[in-house]
């Protein structure tokens, strides 16, 4: 019986060779995903929201790294290597990135620079007096976190998709669109939050907020971490212990990706209340989506800032 359907197999194959083959060769393109290589899980979730099946997207990042001191690993090369479209972020973060590329040698890829047309922050010297030696030239890569600059970053991933897969071109804007609206909803409702609060004086871990502060009217009074990865001097410590008291700054932000016995110790000394936030989905239970943080990180912040 068995021997009987394997031949009737066979032969079905064998018989219409020319037919047979170009069919199954135009089924598997049909069914090929796009594939998409991120260097942030924050543009991993835009690109699934836009690409829903369409795509397949691999995130370099976890979103448990800090995103200034990552290494790519071998297998990334290969990702890269198998890529149509690559996303980053850009104005500086992912100085990686351009070695990568050029390893992997694909021809075919396109690089998306996604922080493109959104203005730029500098960095502004620290009040302590040492400069703000946070990687970039640019200006403060850390865009993402401003919903308005987010939307921004969806509209390239989207034309990029677009133009890269056109046979699904209604699928991506049309999620595109319903994603935009829902942005719009969440970044209402968190300035709703935020904004009606007296005390909006905040502490950073590193210099990733100024975006968000911008949106959400928040004061940064001061940051623990100017250089990435490096920890504050005693010095520093002691001048953002002042600040704390002199400002009546009453919450550290403090990022689950990076050490938290600094935003410990100063809350100790002044007794100021931590909000652990995430800077990238995935960072905390509950963060899985860029709207999740969104919603995540404001409502964190609100309630802690309301005790004060
Ligand atoms: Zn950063």
């Amino acid at each position: 019986m068995f021997r009987l359907i394997v031949l009737t197999l066979l032969l079905a194959f064998a018989m219409p060779c020319e037919w047979s083959s170009s069919a199954i060769a135009s089924a598997a393109s049909a069914a090929e995903p796009l594939r998409v290589v991120v260097t942030l899980p924050v543009l991993k979730d835009w690109v699934q929201q836009i690409g829903g099946s369409y795509v397949h997207v691999t995130s370099l990042m976890t979103g448990y790294e800090s995103e200034h001191t990552y290494s790519p690993k071998p297998s990334d090369l290969v990702a890269v290597r198998k890529a149509a479209l690559l996303f980053e972020v850009g104005a500086g973060l992912e100085v990686w990135v351009s070695s990568l590329v050029k390893n992997a040698g694909n021809g075919s890829l396109r690089v998306v620079t996604t922080s493109k047309d959104i203005e730029l922050i500098r960095d502004h010297p620290q009040s302590a007096g040492t400069l703000h030696s946070h990687e970039h030239a640019a200006g403060n890569p850390h865009v993402w976190l401003d919903p308005a600059a987010a939307a921004t970053m969806v509209r390239h991933i989207s034309e990029a998709m677009v133009a890269a897969d056109p046979p699904h071109a209604i699928d991506y804007r049309t999620n595109t669109a319903a994603y935009l609206q829902a942005l719009a909803r969440v970044q209402d409702e968190s300035l709703a939050l935020l904004r009606s609060l007296p005390n909006r004086a905040v502490i950073v871990h590193h210099p990733a907020w100024p975006y968000f502060a911008r949106r959400y009217d928040l004061h940064i009074a001061g940051t623990i971490q100017t250089q990435p990865g490096g920890e504050p001097s005693a010095r520093h410590l002691h001048t953002l212990i002042e600040t704390i008291k002199r400002d009546h700054v009453r919450v550290i932000i403090s990022e689950v990706q990076l050490n938290q016995k600094v935003p410990q110790l100063l809350a100790r000394e002044t007794g100021a209340r931590i909000a652990v936030l995430t800077t990238l989905p995935g960072g905390l239970p509950g963060t899985e989506t860029y709207l999740d943080m969104l919603r995540y990180n404001v409502l964190q912040l609100a309630q802690a800032l309301e005790q004060t």
